[in-house]
């Protein structure tokens, strides 16, 4: 009998039973480390006691309540945020799509303030943010988008870390709100943008008045080194946007919103049933407390760091390795030609990664990784590259 899931992943054939730090167990009993965590989102591992211990303990007093009535956990979670980010205002939502979904309609609702009715925002080639009808509308896939349309309108595409492109479009359409990007983007194939970029762009929102928008799901709390990717460059964002590690594998997402963006939203501008519950908010508390108190942002930086030197010195003159890029523990080992089939082999071989555009491999494990587990995942991965490339002179 075929199965009654919807056909819309392939799925690898593996399912885990359990896990501890770094490493998942399947049924048979197998062990693999774990380089991915979710697609960043394990930020602390598997099974770490100070989440497992928030988790469990607010459980069992209550889950769920509603936004109609305060929600102690939410505020100290968005004062935890404000503190950490030097924004003002913090909303609470599911995912990472939600939170750009809100990051979009803010844009919006700015314009419309300002006298502004058709809104647009510039948008990056090769982004990412989402999968809803206005997120994929802002995503730079056409992979993604063909066959949705129509998505919404106002909606402009330049090259990435290019601010003379985003001038020019600025020029060109007098209706332009805001700029939306990634500081290195993740589906994008791990594209680090450069922070002479970044200022730029900061100084030109500031110049038009559009709301610099960062899209930090992927590249935010901790993983690069820094709580959010774009204090790299020493800015502050208008908005930023954030899910995958914030409560370590519980289903979050987050805007915040500072400067012109702040005060935007008013009571019946936007809102959402789930979002910012007491379950969810103590998890994203414990992880927070727990980066800080473990040193994690430190360790993703220098582990990160390691992890990089040391593929970037065993593939170095490999043919068909172009490149060994990314920040903290974002990192991606760009190839010459489509090497999908690597994750198969890697699972085999008892370690978790994923390729991205094609040619990506892509690294996203735990923060909590340990340089002997960096060196793991270097002892496994390279000869499965290296054998890669000899197969395809
Ligand atoms: C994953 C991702 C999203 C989408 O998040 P979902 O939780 O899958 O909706 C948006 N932006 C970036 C940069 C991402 O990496």
């Amino acid at each position: 009998m075929s199965s009654p899931l919807a056909n819309i992943y392939t799925r690898l054939p593996v399912a885990f039973t359990h896990g501890q730090g770094v490493w998942l167990w399947d049924a048979q009993g197998r062990k693999y480390l774990d380089a991915l965590a979710g697609i960043g989102v394990s930020c602390l591992g598997h099974a770490h006691p100070k989440l497992v211990a928030a988790i469990s303990e607010q459980a069992a007093r209550v889950i769920h309540t509603s936004n109609i009535y305060e929600v102690p956990q939410q505020a100290a979670l968005a004062a935890r945020l404000a503190a950490l980010s030097g924004m003002q205002e913090v909303a609470f939502n599911n995912s990472g799509s939600e939170a750009n979904e809100a990051a979009i309609k803010l844009a919006r609702y700015y314009a419309y303030q300002r006298g502004n009715r058709h809104a647009h925002i510039i948008t990056m080639d090769s982004s990412w943010h989402g999968r809803t009808l206005a997120t994929l509308a802002a995503t730079g896939s056409d992979k993604a988008r063909k066959g949705f349309e129509p998505l919404p309108s106002g909606f402009i595409q330049v090259p990435y870390n290019n601010a003379d492109a985003i001038r020019a479009a600025g020029e060109a359409e007098p209706r332009v709100a805001a700029v939306l990007l990634e500081v290195l983007q993740g589906e994008g194939g791990i594209r680090p943008s450069d922070i002479a970029f970044l200022q730029d762009v900061r100084r030109l929102c500031t110049e038009r008045g559009w709301l610099l928008m960062i899209d930090e799901v992927q590249s935010g709390i901790g993983r690069t080194g820094k709580w959010f990717a774009h204090q790299w460059a020493d800015i502050v964002p208008d908005v930023m946007t954030l899910a995958k590690g914030l409560a370590g594998g519980v289903p979050i997402g987050a805007m915040l919103a500072a400067g012109p963006a702040a005060g935007v939203f008013t009571p019946g501008s936007h809102g959402t049933t789930f979002g910012g519950g007491p379950l969810v908010c103590a998890a994203g508390l414990a992880v927070l407390a727990a980066l800080e108190s473990e040193h994690l942002l430190d360790n993703a930086h220098q582990v990160g760091h390691h992890l990089k030197d040391r593929l970037a010195a065993e593939l170095a003159g490999t043919p068909g390795v172009t490149d060994v890029r990314g920040r903290g523990l974002m990192l991606g080992i760009e190839l010459a030609r489509p090497c999908g089939v690597l994750v198969s082999r890697a699972l085999q071989a008892g370690l978790l990664i994923n390729v991205t555009r094609d040619r990506v491999v892509r690294l996203l494990p735990p923060l909590i990784l340990s340089r002997q587990e960096a060196d793991q995942i270097v002892q496994i991965l390279v000869p499965l590259i290296r054998q890669f490339a000899a197969e395809h002179p």
